[in-house]
């Protein structure tokens, strides 16, 4: 029996076909590419979540040896609901040079296109490998690759010369992006009539004060960004987007909820400065909450934590001078978005983003990818095929 091979607009509309929003499992979709690689005689790996419902999956092809390229993308996708499609989203559509469906853009058409080339990977005589990696859960965090990336860097696959993130850039060659962190803020006071402000503890003045704090880290950000950096603000962002607390104006609230988040610049480090915020909440705001209410509290919740992706110096930016060596660019970008190259980074794998389609259509109802960036993709995978086989790769 001949392996079943697949073109990359049949591999796109199979993808698609699976219904991999983020809160479902990606498992029958794992199920099938792992099938696909096994018959093309790979050898592919899941990394499960904890309770097993979801899984990473990463595979090699050629020799694992050092000096190799990694393929990433992730399986999820965001929710239709709430969206007007002109179709269904899971079953793709082509018209006008478009390919219409969820995740064809952002990024299940990346992924499949990879697919489609195993074969010609396969049959490529590659001096180096070229290695896939499948996660989950990209969009609510990029939580899901953590353990594959962790399994990677401990010594999965020999150490690769780059990865390459297929995140919708154009095919543009993108070397950084900011952190994304946010956060829900709970203040909990005590109700009181609006006339006895000593019996109860004003959540939203608690809060006011907090938010003040916010606009306070804002300028103290933008003080200290670096001259050079590359980012449109420069700086890391923050935002407060939603606040509410509070039933009348003649109560004093007792619950206060503020949704919030920053944007960091690689020189700026998360962890401290939520722990810098908390510190604050602590230490100036809930103090005197509790004078009046001892059950007063300020809780901050962390919902997501990307971590950013940095710009690589000199010979150490190993991705982008391949990036550059396969496609002739010699410009280099960043995005606004965050993608899963700063965990790649973070374990100590060179990484740029380069991928088909616009984020423009990313996440949007009627999602699309264009079909000559199909073509510019694939076209890209078989210079580096190219590249691979070469006795100097
Ligand atoms: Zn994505």
């Amino acid at each position: 029996m001949t392996a079943p091979t697949y073109s990359p607009r049949e591999m796109i509309a199979k993808l698609v076909s699976f219904d991999t929003v983020s809160d479902k499992s990606n498992l029958p979709l794992i199920d099938f590419v792992e099938d696909y690689l096994k018959v093309h005689g790979l050898n592919p790996t899941r990394v499960y979540n904890e309770d097993r419902t979801k899984s990473n999956l990463y595979a090699t092809v050629g020799p694992n040896r050092e000096g190799g390229v990694v393929l990433s993308g992730h399986t999820d996708v965001v929710p239709t609901a709430h969206q007007t499609w002109s179709h269904d989203p899971f079953d793709m559509v082509e018209k006008d040079g478009r390919l219409y469906g969820r995740g064809t853009c952002d990024m299940k058409g990346f992924v499949a296109m990879c697919l489609a080339m195993v074969p010609e990977f396969a049959n490529a005589d590659l001096r180096v490998p070229i290695h896939l990696a499948l996660s989950y859960d990209e969009e609510v965090g990029c939580t899901g690759c953590v353990g594959m990336v962790e399994a990677m860097a401990n010594g999965a696959i020999a150490k690769p010369r780059a990865v390459l993130v297929g995140e919708p850039t154009d095919m543009k060659l993108v070397v950084a992006h900011k952190g994304v962190n946010s956060f829900h803020t709970t203040v909990t006071g005590r109700e009181a009539h609006s006339s006895q402000p000593h019996r109860g503890a004003n959540a939203n003045i608690a809060a006011g004060k907090l938010v003040a704090y916010i606009a306070r880290m804002a300028e103290e950000a933008a003080a200290r960004a670096p001259a050079d950096s590359p980012f449109e603000p420069p700086q890391t962002s923050f935002q407060v987007g939603l606040l509410h607390g509070g039933n009348a104006a003649n109560i004093i609230p007792g619950h206060c909820e503020i949704g919030w988040e920053f944007r960091t610049i690689p020189s700026d480090d998360a962890n401290a400065l939520q722990a810098q915020f908390e510190a604050y909440a602590a230490n100036e705001v809930l103090p005197a909450l509790r004078a009046t209410a001892p059950e007063a509290d300020i809780v901050t919740e962390k919902l997501c934590g990307v971590i950013p992706l940095a710009p690589e110096q000199g010979d150490a930016a190993q991705a982008e001078a391949l990036v550059r060596e396969l496609t002739g660019q010699n410009q280099s970008g960043v995005v606004s978005y965050g993608t899963e190259g700063g965990v790649f980074q973070a374990h100590g794998f060179s990484t740029v983003v380069v991928g088909p389609g616009s984020i423009d259509q990313a996440h949007q109802p009627d999602e699309y990818l264009e079909v000559e960036q199909l073509d510019a993709c694939i076209a890209f995978l078989r210079k580096l095929r190219d590249w691979a086989s070469q006795p100097t790769a």
